[in-house]
């Protein structure tokens, strides 16, 4: 399963934008978006997603099975999903 923002519900704060500005983009909106999944790691869609103050990042299922502590990122992505 691929990320996702709700790009609609955005509310410009750059929490995620701040964590990975590669992965994270901001489209003519001013909204955020997923722009390149293989920019960052999956801690990094996790940390977003539970810095996002409208819940509105969705970190999918990680692309690197061998990404460090993958098992607790897995974990602490439940709840977005
Ligand atoms: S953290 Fe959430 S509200 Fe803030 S810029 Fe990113 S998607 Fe938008």
């Amino acid at each position: 399963m691929d990320p996702y923002v709700e790009t609609t519900r955005c509310t410009s704060c750059n929490e995620c934008t701040n964590i990975n500005k590669k992965l994270f983009a901001y489209d003519a909106n001013k909204q955020a978006y997923v722009k390149d999944a293989r920019a960052g790691t999956y801690a990094q869609l996790v940390q977003a997603a539970e810095k996002c103050p409208v819940a509105a990042i969705h970190p999918g299922t990680p692309l690197n099975p061998k990404e460090k502590d993958l098992a607790k990122w897995i974990a602490r992505a439940k709840p977005f999903t």
